[in-house]
């Protein structure tokens, strides 16, 4: 892995927030009868992780224009009396790693992530991506992707549930509570941090190709509504598979698939008025694609991140093993699946 001081800036960055994300997961029954709202744990370890991102970015990139992050969350619904209570949460979290910061330094953190995705080059962050899986005590990821004139040049991906053990299925958590860490440079591979920790050496990680006659195994969203459950089930039988997804939230699927315990991430368009996020895929589709898998929109076409804060220009997302890709993209163009 390179020495990149962006890539070393983003892995200290994702690390942190990973450690803090998960103690709030599992201290999440207490903070939500605390705020008196169920959502309520999610809610703060997204804005806390994002506070705390947008910090650690902020000290470590000594050029300003390489301080520009398109994030997920803002400030302002954090702002108002009614949320005293999870604004509260959300300092009391980011005080447990940087005990000086203030309510005020906080919200100003979070505010510093609203470019809106367009110049030379920015970070795309979800500090929280699989909300669902946090809240079930699953899988989540805090995902941070660099992009520059359109590409994606770095991805680093935390998932605090994913266990390392890749034998283990990916669908539960970590029974040794460590999870994973993944980072990966654009034409430089893609890596597993041992332990999860952005301090040991990491190791190359690949997604060996698929061959003719092999088992396929897939991964998809667990949340129904996130992509086209029956048009994917159409897919797989066009191209003879006869075995159900497995089911993970956020983008541990890309690192799955990078891992080579999958061989394809499906996640086909569920209709025309939903466009995907840049967030939701900066980080993890160069971890897959730095590790040998091929990672496009269900028509094909390379993701094109140059579009603002969504992928405008594409629709819907096959990631997979390479000698798979192309079978699925012809199923997938043969079925008219781009077009739901
Ligand atoms: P997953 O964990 O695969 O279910 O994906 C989580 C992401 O799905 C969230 O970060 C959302 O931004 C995104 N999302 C929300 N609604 C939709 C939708 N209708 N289709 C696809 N993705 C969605
Ligand atoms: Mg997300």
């Amino acid at each position: 892995m390179n020495n990149d001081p962006l890539l070393l800036g983003a892995l200290q960055a994702v690390a942190t927030a990973s450690a803090l994300t998960r103690a709030v997961q599992s201290q999440r029954d207490e903070v939500a009868k605390h705020t008196k709202d169920d959502r309520s744990p999610v809610t703060v370890a997204d804005y806390a992780a994002q506070a705390i991102i947008s910090m650690i970015l902020h000290e470590q990139c000594n050029n300003p224009a390489d301080r520009l992050i398109v994030g997920e969350e803002q400030a302002d619904d954090l702002r108002g009396d009614c949320h005293a209570p999870i604004r509260a949460a959300v300092v009391q979290i980011v005080q447990q790693w940087r005990p000086q910061a203030s309510e005020e330094d906080v919200m100003q953190a979070i505010d510093a992530c609203n470019h809106d995705g367009t110049g030379e080059a920015y970070w795309a962050l979800d500090p929280i991506d699989g909300t669902k899986g946090f809240l079930r005590g699953q899988q989540y990821a805090i995902a941070l992707g660099r992009v520059k004139r359109g590409t994606v040049v770095l991805g680093v991906l935390g998932c605090p549930n994913l266990p390392i053990d890749s034998s283990i299925t990916p669908a539960e958590p970590d029974p040794l509570g460590c999870g994973s860490l993944y980072a990966a440079s654009l034409g430089q591979g893609s890596w597993e941090y041992p332990g999860a920790d952005p301090l040991e050496t990491p190791l190359r990680i690949n997604c060996p190709p698929w061959s003719e006659g092999k088992p396929v195994r897939t991964c998809a969203s667990v949340e129904a509504g996130h992509s086209n459950r029956s048009g994917t089930d159409d897919l797989l039988d066009r191209i003879g598979v006869n075995a159900e997804p497995v089911r993970l939230d956020s983008q541990a699927k890309y690192a799955v698939l990078a891992r080579g315990q999958a061989d394809a991430y499906l996640r086909l368009p569920t209709s025309k008025a939903y466009v995907e996020k840049i967030w939701d895929h900066a980080a993890g589709s160069l971890v897959a694609s730095e590790a040998g898998a091929i990672v496009t929109d269900a028509t094909g076409a390379p993701l094109d991140f140059g579009q603002g804060a969504r992928l405008s220009a594409n629709r819907g997302v096959i990631a997979a093993a390479s000698g798979l890709h192309e079978r699925l993209i012809d199923a997938s163009q043969a079925l008219g699946l781009a077009n739901t």
